[in-house]
């Protein structure tokens, strides 16, 4: 088994880092401090949480330079891009700290009946939550879930991907500079192998990554009837149609499509256009493409960085030169820029793509979307839903009812009405997949509640042996006359 784990940077191939891969005993180990360190911290107030949650949200914005850095060097990617993952975990932070208490706090619900019973929900932690993250965002997925879990009164042991820890190491280091007890955040780092000894002891898992892995993920916490939450991949679709402001849309389209260079689990890979607009938009669309500016640099003016690797790199070239064999037209790209690296793709608009090419309903993850042509909003709504994921869409009809009307037929998780990647920052509503894309949702209630378990707690006057005893009194006809009868006039009564 391997001691170390050595990170290089994807664009340049320089090291980034090294980080120890931990042992099976390790993460046994980890998992047991975790949950020593988990018992005194769930008897901590919210606030006494969040004073801590709220020193790391405002130590990122400081550290911003080494936070940046950090997710350049072991990703490749743009400033711009690293940036996005910074604002995305502070504003998680953010929204839990101002929210979190009163999706937490206990509920009062309907007693069996009125006036001799009542009833409240407790929501109370699991314990360790084991989160295994992906390498395409690894500061942001590295640390953001475990924010709600933290506050919920859970501890977190993270595995991140071994291509990209650093990014967690750091956040692990920040959040006990920010005064967290380091038994309550742990990095270990490895292998899959790592994370699916990681799920043998933990008492929920938040998985996010691909369809194949999740699977694993899903019957190995099953197997012992853990909870857990799978985020998974997208084929996401954008429905364009007559009255959408185009050139807007093609702005909406270039962010959603090739920002992080296209290695987001809700970007933009298919396209639907009215067949009447389509010619304009795809213009709109290419000569906004091709003004893109690639390479890795610290500096704010690049577009599009690197992928993550070669081997990624050769899987998306693959689907671009897979279409483009077999009769698909380049709009704009479709080139590899071995001047600047082995791991850069020129973004790209393809057309003319059928279901005989991979990239016609395979996750590319990568700066390629398909643009195609459809004659009406059914023919669009159909072909979108014809894929085995859900995570995300857009809708551009330029009127608001139309495009709603559209968005609730669509089976995703998530839809956005003239915007691209907006469900991302929209902290409040619920964030995740069906289909294949998925099963549990991140943020808004659902997104803190998912780290504990509700209690209900009943509760019944003792007068007379209280709500127990009223089924002893029903002994002759007559009274379970008068039962029914209540019954009758129970569904009558208004707010009962
Ligand atoms: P991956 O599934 O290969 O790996 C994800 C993590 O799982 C890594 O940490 C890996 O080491 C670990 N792992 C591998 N085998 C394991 C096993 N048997 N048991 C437990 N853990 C194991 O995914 P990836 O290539 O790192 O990420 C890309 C995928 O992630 C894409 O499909 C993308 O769409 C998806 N993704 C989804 C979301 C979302 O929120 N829905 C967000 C980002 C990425």
């Amino acid at each position: 088994m391997e001691t170390f784990l050595e990170i290089r940077n994807p664009a340049t191939g320089e090291l980034a880092g090294r980080v120890e891969c931990a042992t099976h005993l390790q993460i046994a180990d980890s998992v047991a401090r975790a949950r020593r360190a988990q018992k005194k911290w769930r008897a901590r107030s919210f606030d006494e949480r969040g004073a801590i949650i709220r020193r790391f949200h405002d130590l990122i914005l400081d550290r911003q330079v080494q936070v940046l850095d950090t997710i350049q060097q072991e990703t490749g990617k743009t400033r711009r891009d690293a940036l996005a993952e910074l604002v995305t975990v502070a504003g998680t932070a953010r929204y839990y700290l101002k929210h979190g208490a009163r999706h937490l706090a206990v509920s009062k619900r309907r007693g069996a009946v009125p006036a001799i019973t009542s009833a409240e929900v407790v929501y109370k932690p699991y314990g360790v939550a084991g989160l295994i993250t992906p390498w395409n965002y690894p500061f942001l997925l590295g640390i953001a879930d475990a924010l709600p879990a933290l506050l919920a009164g859970n501890a977190v042991v993270i595995k991140p991907s071994e291509l990209t820890p650093l990014s967690a190491v750091l956040a692990e280091s920040l959040l006990v500079e920010s005064g967290l007890d380091p038994d309550l955040a742990i990095v270990v780092n490895g292998r899959g192998d790592a994370g699916a000894e990681l799920i043998k002891y933990v008492d929920y898992v938040g998985f996010t990554g691909g369809i194949e892995t999740g699977r694993k993920v899903a019957v190995a916490a099953s197997e012992r009837l853990i909870p857990y939450s799978l985020e998974l991949g997208g084929k996401n679709p954008m429905i364009v149609l007559e009255g959408a402001p185009i050139e807007q849309a093609a702005i909406g389209l270039i962010a959603g499509a090739f920002s992080n260079s296209g290695q987001t689990c809700i970007s933009i890979e298919r396209v639907f256009v009215q067949q009447s607009i389509f010619e304009e938009f795809a213009r709109a669309v290419t000569e906004k493409t091709a003004k893109l500016k690639i390479g890795f640099s610290p500096s704010w003016d690049l577009d599009v960085g690197s992928l993550i690797s070669r081997a990624h790199a050769d899987k998306t070239f693959w689907h671009i030169e897979r279409a483009v064999t077999n009769g698909a037209k380049l709009l704009a790209g479709g080139k590899r820029r071995l001047d600047l690296g082995e791991t850069f793709i020129q973004p790209t608009v393809l057309s003319g793509v059928n279901d005989s090419m991979a990239v016609f309903s395979e996750e590319t993850f990568g700066p390629v979307v398909a643009l195609y042509p459809v004659q009406t909003a059914e023919e669009a709504i159909e072909r979108a839903n014809d894929s085995v994921y859900g995570l995300n869409a857009s809708v551009w009809t330029g009127e608001g009812k139309r495009a709603r009307e559209i968005a609730r037929r669509l089976e995703t998780g998530s839809t956005g009405i003239n915007s691209t990647l907006l469900i991302y920052h929209s902290f409040d509503v619920p964030m995740g997949g069906v289909k294949q894309s998925g099963i549990g949702r991140r943020h808004g209630a659902q997104g803190i509640l998912r780290y504990t378990q509700a209690q209900s707690i009943v509760s019944s006057i003792a007068a007379g042996g209280g709500y127990d005893a009223l089924a002893l009194n029903i002994t002759n006809e007559k009274t379970a006359r008068a039962v029914i009868q209540a019954m009758k006039l129970w569904r009558r009564i208004p707010g009962l």
